[in-house]
């Protein structure tokens, strides 16, 4: 499907929880959020026919994601239902990798194609105090099985002043010795990341050709995000780097989200969207359904509204939205 600013629309995030075993300082509040009830959040057989009916309209790669989506039980069985759907070609998933330690075969399996893992740093102090509480242990396995099943794989992690800053380098050396991608994501202002300090894209840069040397661009491409790659003297991977919060790639956006209480959404960081949960119960059929969801995303908005004084900002959580 094709946007009114001529983007190709493919490619659909669905959140399938809003809850996640992990509390990471700029994702969740300690405490935890005021979670979805259960009642409210799409079941598989809701989520099946949505993907059955957008798959109609070109949207035919997916990604699971959450909060954490491994936390909600079944997550591989409605990975599996996904594969079966005819017009779905790529199924992925975004996971803090943790809840997926011995069961990526079983992912495999299922039809999982690629996997991208949160890590963000590889001492067990700091992604403790990171993640308040997680074992980078467990996750680490979780990569190196992912690696061993022949899955795609990107590992994320966020940069933060004062958490993880000396330790980039150490993350993007997991792909000098692996076939694999390293991406930095900027620090997006939502929820918990608000009261962070982000540390920009530039700056990582710069630390990582002092740490590598000069780097070359990879055009490569690497899955269907946002990210710039570059690859590093002796590098077996590339390393990508995601500036969120400019406006880079909103020119080359090709994707929409479906939340796990059912709203389609068309930007991160746009309240406008589309009231799925209300359709699907209110009985609409799915040629309205289609429709609706059709004229939704041609009315995609142009680009996201981060720091900017005038939008209709995106109030929700990260882990509401699946990043
Ligand atoms: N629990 C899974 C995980 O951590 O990979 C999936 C959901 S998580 C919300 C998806 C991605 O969003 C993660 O890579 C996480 O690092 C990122 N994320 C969460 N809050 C963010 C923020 N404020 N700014 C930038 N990235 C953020
Ligand atoms: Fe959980 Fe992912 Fe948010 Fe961390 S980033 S708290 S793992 S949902």
């Amino acid at each position: 499907m094709i946007d009114k600013n001529g983007r190709s629309i493919e490619y659909l995030r669905i959140s399938i929880t809003d809850r996640c075993n992990l509390r990471c300082v700029y994702c969740m509040a300690e405490e935890g959020v005021h979670a979805i009830g259960h009642a409210e959040i799409l079941r598989f057989e809701e989520i099946l026919r949505l993907v059955r009916i957008m798959t109609g309209l070109g949207l035919k790669h997916l990604r699971i994601t959450g909060g954490e989506p491994m936390a909600r039980i079944g997550c591989l069985d409605l990975v599996k239902q996904l594969h079966e759907v005819p017009g779905v070609s790529s199924i992925s998933m975004t996971s803090n990798g943790i809840l997926l330690k011995d069961r990526i075969r079983e992912a495999k399996s299922a039809g999982l194609s690629s996997l991208n893992i949160s890590i963000d740093s590889l001492n067990p102090e700091t992604y403790a105090r990171l993640t308040r509480g997680g074992g980078v242990s467990e996750a680490l396995c979780t990569l190196d099985q992912a690696l061993e099943a022949g899955l795609n794989v990107k590992v994320n992690a966020v940069p933060i002043r004062g958490y993880n800053e000396e330790e980039l380098a150490a993350l993007a050396e997991l792909a000098r010795r692996d076939r694999l991608c390293v991406r930095f994501i900027e620090l997006m202002p939502i929820g918990c990341g608000k009261d962070l300090e982000r540390i920009p894209c530039a700056e990582v840069m710069e630390r990582l050709e002092n740490a590598f040397g000069k780097p070359v661009p990879d055009t490569q491409v690497y899955g269907r995000g946002p990210a710039r790659y570059v690859k590093y003297p002796g590098f077996k991977g590339a390393v990508g780097f995601i500036s969120a919060v400019s406006h880079e790639f909103c020119r080359t956006c090709n994707r929409v989200r479906l939340t796990a209480d059912g709203q389609l959404k068309l930007c991160l960081n746009h309240t406008k969207g589309l009231d799925l949960r209300a359709m699907l119960r209110g009985g609409a059929d799915d040629d309205e359904i289609r429709d609706a969801v059709r004229a939704a995303i041609a009315d995609k908005p142009e680009r996201h509204a981060f720091y900017e004084a005038v939008c209709d900002h995106e109030m929700r959580w990260m882990n509401e939205i699946g990043g």
